[in-house]
């Protein structure tokens, strides 16, 4: 499983972007509206400046208080985050986000936002193709 057949699985629909100038509180009316849980920080959707998650902001709401909301995207994101390409497998996009605590990859092609993965659409895909192993299995035992 690869991810760009997991970026196929999800459909069309565009990544979630937001500017580094973007208010805090801002994103957290997108996060709320589109039920996510982060969103890529890019001037132009293309080139990615940073990731800002819910974590990011309940953690500044917990050591700053409600004023936070007023600070800008760049001011809160994680700088540089890890990504992946669409040739990388699946096993290694999860064992990346596990060992690295985050639940969110940006997919990039020759620099540029291509997509998103989310530990939940990898975690689905892996389930979803054991199933599919299994059944194939089971037909092969009984002989089908
Ligand atoms: P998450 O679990 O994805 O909600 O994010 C947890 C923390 O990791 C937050 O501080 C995020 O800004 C950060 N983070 C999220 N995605 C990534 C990533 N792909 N690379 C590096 N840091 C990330």
């Amino acid at each position: 499983m690869l991810v760009h057949q997991i970026l196929n699985s999800k459909g069309e629909g565009a990544v979630i972007c937001v500017k580094p100038s973007a208010l805090i509180s801002e994103v957290s009316q997108i996060l709320a509206e589109k039920r996510i849980g982060g969103v890529i920080v890019s001037k132009d959707g293309k080139k990615i400046a940073g990731i800002l998650s819910e974590r990011d902001i309940v953690r500044s709401l917990a050591l700053r208080g409600a004023d936070c909301l007023l600070e800008k995207v760049d001011e809160m994101m994680t700088r540089n985050p890890v990504c992946c390409a669409k040739g990388d497998s699946a096993d290694d996009v999860l064992k990346r986000m596990t060992d690295g605590r985050f639940r969110h990859m940006p997919v990039v092609e020759k620099g540029e936002l291509i997509g998103i993965v989310t530990i939940g659409d990898v975690v689905k895909a892996r389930l979803t193709e054991l199933s599919m192993e299994k059944e194939a299995l089971e037909g092969m035992i009984m002989g089908h």
